[in-house]
């Protein structure tokens, strides 16, 4: 958001978080004097993590576009195959595959999480099908069972697009930790960040090795720095996706604290979730939904309005207020690209009709109750009946 827009709200939608250690271990980076990918701090973020989620090697990127990008690698997807995806995602989630020639297959969302409806993938796989990417819209899980159990049935990947879900669960599993692959980010907007940042995790140990070649330009440079080899040399294709360590070291600052900042987030969201229960059930309002296997990750929250009418003039509404609300995700099928995969309107249909209704609320780490409370108090004012 280039800064001319959001100086004219009072609360805004999105506002980074800083810990209190960020600036002390980027001055540690500095001092170690490494401050390339795969330093001190590296090493200790991707240790936190494996030890926490419990997956055998996560490996740090510049964002999780490029993880989703080295999963593409991992699994060999090339031209002609096909990946079934939401239409209700972040462009990365479909062009990672479609910049190495995958055609994208999406399918229409659940009306309750806003996650890929997992009925409409067998309808959808054929002999290309490559991969099944879940999206945990708002980090709250897709069906991973039924999914799971498809893909293994008809042997196709799953990768997890995860940007949203670190520490969420289904079925007390950590979200992440379902497909071969998934993907983190660390992006400003996420609850974890270090500016542009994101991880691959890798869930099966079969992928581990090659996948450390693929992050380092095709070569087996983290072998030699393990002694494992005696020189580095070009063992495949690849490219670079390392973080640099002054990254990693800004990210290590908030993951050391995750239950301190999930546990903020919670508060915030539960806060919403109370205050505007009767508002939205007497304005046919739909809340977010968290079936009761899922534990989220209190990445947002969002209204769903009865119609595009009534959501325009909420936003226009909290804007008079100076309060910045947002809607989602402009369906990847009826866009220009998805025009050219020869998608139309009308073909996804609960993807469409969310579209046009959704709007997020400003929420971050450390909005303030009272800002919330104006946020709740402007809403309950609104003119929308
Ligand atoms: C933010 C986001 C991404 C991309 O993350 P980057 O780290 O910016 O590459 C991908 N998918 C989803 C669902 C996202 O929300």
């Amino acid at each position: 958001m280039p800064p001319s827009l959001t100086d004219q709200y009072r609360i805004v939608f999105n506002r980074p978080t800083f810990q209190g250690n960020e600036l002390r271990y980027i001055r540690e980076a500095i001092e170690n004097g490494v401050i390339s990918g795969d330093g001190p701090f590296s090493k200790k973020a991707q240790a936190l993590l494996e030890k926490t989620l419990d997956v055998p090697k996560v490996l740090l990127t510049g964002s999780c576009t490029h993880a989703l990008e080295l999963s593409v690698l991992l699994l060999n997807i090339r031209a002609g195959d096909e990946v079934i995806l939401p239409s209700f995602t972040f462009v990365s989630t479909v062009n990672a595959f479609v910049l190495f020639g995958a055609k994208p297959v999406f399918i229409d969302i659940r009306p309750d999480t806003l996650n890929l409806d997992e009925t409409q993938l067998e309808g959808a796989i054929t002999a290309k099908t490559k991969a099944i990417v879940p999206v945990h819209y708002g980090g709250v899980g897709c069906e991973m069972d039924a999914i799971g159990e498809i893909a293994q049935r008809r042997g196709i990947a799953v990768v997890e697009d995860n940007a949203h879900g670190l520490f969420g669960k289904y079925k007390n599993r950590w979200l992440g930790s379902f497909g071969q692959l998934a993907a983190l980010s660390f992006h400003e907007t996420k609850n974890f960040t270090c500016g542009e940042g994101g991880a691959l995790l890798v869930n099966e140990k079969r992928f581990v090795e090659r996948a450390e070649i693929l992050r380092e330009k095709g070569t087996d440079r983290m072998r030699f720095f393990r002694g494992e080899v005696e020189k580095y040399s070009w063992v495949d294709i690849g490219s670079s996706y390392l973080p640099s360590d002054l990254q990693a070291a800004f990210l290590f600052a908030q993951l050391e604290v995750k239950d301190r900042i999930q546990e903020k987030r919670r508060r915030i969201w539960d806060r919403y979730r109370e205050q505007l229960g009767a508002w939205a059930e007497g304005n046919g309002v739909q809340l977010p939904f968290i079936p009761t296997h899922c534990q989220q990750s209190y990445h947002m929250f969002y209204l769903i309005l009865p119609n595009n009418e009534k959501r325009s003039r909420l936003i226009q509404h909290l804007q008079k207020k100076g309060i910045l609300s947002v809607f989602h995700y402009i369906p990847l099928h009826v866009s220009p690209m998805g025009k050219r995969f020869g998608y139309r309107e009308g073909e996804l249909p609960f993807t469409e009709s969310i579209s046009k209704r959704l709007v997020r609320l400003p929420f971050y780490t450390d909005l303030e109750e009272d800002l919330q409370r104006d946020v709740v108090r402007a809403i309950w004012e609104a003119p929308i009946t």
